[in-house]
């Protein structure tokens, strides 16, 4: 009997990769959308050297990426002050769609009582059931993305997500 035709099989085959689209990247905030930035933005990284809080790295493609792991975004603007390439847009409010969000790996869901996160996010955005009754939760309405809460889980529960829908990045 022959082996399934599978979608691999058929990338294979015909030299198409089926490999999932690369999610877009969290760009620094007031960033223009994606394409006005990665064509304005020379890779001089002046943004990431101005970054006081060390969250700003270069990526593979050599643009600038905002890194939650690396700590809090305090939405200073250093950053947008140094571009003299126009790939900011200051009018840009909120600066970026990034939300916070919390996997049900979350001690607190596990009945083990945690409060990094509440205790860490500088808008009250997080709120916790007592007695550790349930994961964390994020109030999108009050979270601004700055990441504050990422690095501080001990389990590695919350990440940001883009809030509207995914803007694909060939
Ligand atoms: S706004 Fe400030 S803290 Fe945030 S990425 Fe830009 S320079 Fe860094
Ligand atoms: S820090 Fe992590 S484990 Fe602790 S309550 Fe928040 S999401 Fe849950
Ligand atoms: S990303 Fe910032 S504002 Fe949002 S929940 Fe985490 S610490 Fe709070």
């Amino acid at each position: 009997m022959s082996a399934p035709f599978s979608p691999s099989r058929r990338a294979l085959l015909f030299g198409r990769s089926e490999a999932a689209p690369a999610p877009r990247p969290f760009r620094p905030p007031w960033a223009r959308p994606e394409p006005e930035f990665t064509a304005a933005c020379t890779r001089c990284d002046a943004c990431i050297r101005q970054c006081p809080q060390h969250v700003l790295v270069r990526g593979a493609d050599g643009l600038p990426r905002f890194d939650p792991r690396a700590g809090e975004c305090t939405f200073c603007g250093n950053c947008v002050s140094a571009c003299t390439q126009g790939a900011f847009d200051r009018s840009r409010d909120p600066p970026w769609s990034l939300l916070a969000q919390v996997a049900d790996t979350c001690l607190s869901a596990l009945s083990i009582v945690c409060t990094s996160c509440r205790e860490t996010c500088p808008t009250s955005a997080i709120r916790i059931p007592p007695a550790a009754r349930g994961a964390a939760s994020v109030d999108a309405s009050r979270c601004t993305g700055c990441g504050a809460c990422v690095s501080v889980c001990p389990v590695d529960a919350i990440s940001l997500h883009h809030a509207e829908i995914p803007e694909v990045v060939a």
